[in-house]
């Protein structure tokens, strides 16, 4: 391969505009604002009735507004309070509260604890600070949420985080309105929780000796060799679950089972099917060695949670279930004998006893079991909540059936997805969720009635740590988009993204920046399109946060200099007529963020098919169909792992498409590529056959079969019509995820005469 050409484009322009109108500041946004003439100007020392309101709140209040703006509150005898608390016995929703700001005394309403506590970090996000002064905008506002389940999931297997990082995350999430922290405590690569009955748990499980590097569909695979572990013990966790509490947040456990338990199995092998002793792995994926489903493994399991019942008062308990292959029950003695005494239906149905029987226990406790999706298969216990990640049709199907659901779409709440397309950014799992897409989201699907929809408790974003090695990186990819989130679930009516995006970066980024947050800048990133030209294709970069004033006027609110610039525009063409085929480039897009240069980084390729004609016979699945005209000819090369809108995705079984070469052309080999990602059931076709023309009347027929690693086929022909005929496998093989589905097809870029 050439080495990339560097183009590098240098164009900014800075842009003032006046009079954003003013709007609440407060994520996520009340359910209702009224704004007021004049001001409540903050004196140093404020008044305050604290004695109505509880100590963790009156302390966290203190603190906030010492900390945040530097403002003390005292409660002093005969002194009219300035800042004075009222509970109210009888409110519309149970978590309802009222602030009523006023120019000589603020008034703050709250039904519950949790609502007082709502209503102080609304308060928080309420006062501005300009030069020496500080005040809050005359208004009134009544708020309560939409939803129950307010949620942020954080994996701590994959990647270890301190009792010290998990109180941040908790800090940020109660900053936010969130309520409920998934702490997801154990898994394949690590258990993180003392067990007192099974010590081994965390001496053996907790530690692994080698941690796979890249992302893991990178062949050849190569592995760091540091021994990477940690746990919690009982004293800590008691302290995290306190501490919570403080914060109105519930932690809900999850303990995988039957699947991802391969940091169990290397402590205790007997609880497998085949009793070998193996290591904790160092590799993502999904594992073929999960819990025997015997006896004796789910007694050791409910042992387990015996002890998590204790340290965990919550009432849902996560149990995992998702992604356990059946190949070691199919072989197991003692799997197939329960199959046969329990008049079993196969090894879905013994998943679905496996998990009844946690259910029962977990019942009897008067706790509730939630779990993954696939708990679905095989038959939903009695009492089940189910999660939906899998898409939403999951959650549907469990709430038709009269279950609670929490919605987790891979779609729209893995925070582990990329967010921007800039190449230059961290490695992700795959997938592209952008601000925006997050803020999209609507947890009720349209399919359900008004009835139907009481059972959604709400939603929860996931943050699965595979590819987020430390804190920073979490900060990175939870935030903002944990904001957008935090206002899908809050508000009855949600403002517009436009709204949304104003407040977040007027306020919001200034206030993660002031709690030592490292929150990604996607949002700023200029914006890049590509259309057709006579000749080949346009990139076109623009940004569309060039009406944002706000430079000056927050600069110095929180004392920081950070100035933004903005990139106007920016148009490269790309003539097909005039390139040398195949050479790879690179195009460095650059704008200014506070005081440095943050490039864009695009590669693509220059080829003979740019901009051409395509017709689709058969059409993209419409959730991977993007700019289906031009995604394939477009120069820009889908990446690994799956970035965004690069890969055109299919789910049929044959895929038929034309290109129009506009002229006769020698086409000496064809360049086609496919994904191969079997954890997402994308799964590389089985047979193309590329048949070429002059004239659409006599067509000559290449068939061949497809290999790993191959791109390229031999044709040596003249043609102005080139026809591509793609054969999948039928189905997904035994022994993968979705084995029996059909298969996905996603393709990128296709080129002609590429060596
Ligand atoms: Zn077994």
């Amino acid at each position: 391969m050439k080495n990339p050409k560097i183009i590098p484009l240098i164009l900014f322009t800075c842009l003032f505009s006046k009079g954003i109108i003013a709007q609440c500041p407060i994520i996520p946004a009340p359910s209702s604002y009224l704004k007021f003439k004049d001001r409540f100007d903050f004196q140093n020392l404020i008044q305050t009735n604290f004695s109505l309101i509880p100590a963790n709140i009156k302390a966290y209040f203190t603190t906030e507004m010492s900390v945040l703006f530097n403002l003390e509150l005292k409660q002093m005898e005969n002194i009219k309070p300035t800042i004075s608390f009222l509970k109210v016995e009888s409110a519309i929703h149970k978590d309802w509260y009222e602030i009523d700001v006023k120019t000589d005394h603020i008034l703050i309403s709250f039904s519950s604890d949790a609502s007082c506590f709502y209503a102080i970090n609304s308060f928080l996000q309420l006062i501005e600070k300009k030069g020496t002064e500080t005040y809050i905008q005359n208004c009134k506002i009544t708020d309560y949420p939409k939803f129950e389940w307010r949620g942020l999931h954080l994996d701590v297997s994959r990647h270890f985080f301190s009792v010290e990082e998990v109180k941040k995350y908790i800090d940020l999430m109660a900053f936010y309105k969130f309520n409920t922290f998934h702490w997801h405590l154990t898994d394949d690569q690590g258990w993180r929780i003392e067990i007192k009955k099974y010590p081994k748990l965390t001496e053996t499980g907790a530690w692994r000796d080698s941690t796979v590097n890249n992302h893991y569909t990178t062949i050849p695979r190569t592995y760091s060799s540091e021994i990477y572990g940690g746990f919690y013990t009982q004293e800590q966790i008691r302290e995290v679950v306190k501490y919570a509490e403080s914060k109105y947040i519930n932690i809900v456990p999850e303990i995988e089972m039957p699947g991802h338990a391969r940091a169990a199995l290397a402590a205790y092998p007997e609880f497998s099917c085949t009793g070998i002793q193996q290591n904790v792995p160092g590799l993502w994926g999904v594992f073929d060695d999960i819990y025997c489903s015997k006896k004796e493994t789910i007694d050791f399991n409910i042992d387990i949670l015996s002890e998590v019942l204790e340290l965990f008062p919550s009432k849902y308990i996560h149990i995992g279930g998702d992604e356990a292959p059946k190949d070691r029950w199919k072989k197991c003695i003692n799997c197939q004998r329960i199959i046969l005494e329990n008049n079993l239906k196969g090894e879905h149905e013994l998943q679905s006893y496996f998990i009844k029987k946690i259910d029962k226990y977990l019942t009897s406790k008067g706790r509730k079991l939630i779990g993954w999706d696939e708990i679905l298969e095989g038959g939903l216990s009695p009492n089940a909540t189910v999660m939906s990640w899998r898409g939403t049709q999951g959650g549907i199907e469990a709430v038709k059936q009269g279950h609670a659901v929490v919605m987790s779409p891979g779609s729209h709440c893995y925070f582990d997805h990329y967010q921007s397309k800039n190449s230059g950014d961290a490695i992700a799992f795959g997938g592209f969720t952008s601000l925006e897409k997050v803020y999209s989201f609507e947890p009720i699907p349209a399919e359900l009635s008004l009835q139907e929809s009481k059972l959604i408790l709400g939603a929860q974003a996931n943050l699965w740590t595979e590819y987020i090695p430390n804190m920073k990186q979490l900060e990175y990819m939870t935030f903002p988009r944990a904001l957008a989130l935090s206002q899908v679930l809050w508000s009855v009516k949600k403002p517009s993204y436009k709204v949304f995006q104003d407040r977040l970066i007027k306020k919001h980024l200034f206030l993660l920046k002031q709690k030592d947050v490292n929150y990604s800048k996607a949002i700023f990133y200029p914006k890049m399109t590509i259309s057709k030209t006579k000749n080949g294709i346009r990139y076109n970069f623009k940004s569309d946060l060039k009406d944002y004033q706000f430079i000056e006027n927050n600069a110095n609110q929180y004392g920081s200099n950070s100035k933004i610039e903005y990139l106007e525009e920016i148009k490269v063409n790309l003539d097909r007529q005039r390139i040398p085929n195949g050479e790879t480039a690179a195009l460095i897009v650059p704008f200014y963020l506070g005081l440095e240069i943050k490039p864009i980084y695009i590669n693509y390729k220059l080829h003979e098919l740019l901009g051409l004609p395509i017709k689709f016979i058969t059409e993209p699945n419409e959730r991977y169909s993007y700019n289906k005209e031009l995604c394939l000819l477009d120069g820009i090369i889908g990446v690994t792992p799956w970035n965004s809108g690069e890969w055109l995705g299919f789910d049929t079984t044959e895929i038929i498409f034309e290109v129009n070469l506009l002229k006769e052309v020698e086409i000496k080999n064809v360049y086609l590529s496919f994904l191969d990602d079997a954890s997402s059931w994308i799964h590389l076709p089985e047979k193309i056959i590329i048949s070429t023309s002059i004239n659409k009347k006599k067509w000559d027929v290449f068939p061949f079969t497809v290999e790993k690693n191959k791109n390229t086929y031999q044709i040596n022909k003249n043609a102005k019509y080139i026809k591509y005929k793609i054969l999948t496998k039928k189905s997904i093989p035994q022994n993968f995820p979705g084995e029996g589905k059909t298969p996905w097809t996603f393709m990128d870029e296709i080129m002609v005469n590429f060596e």
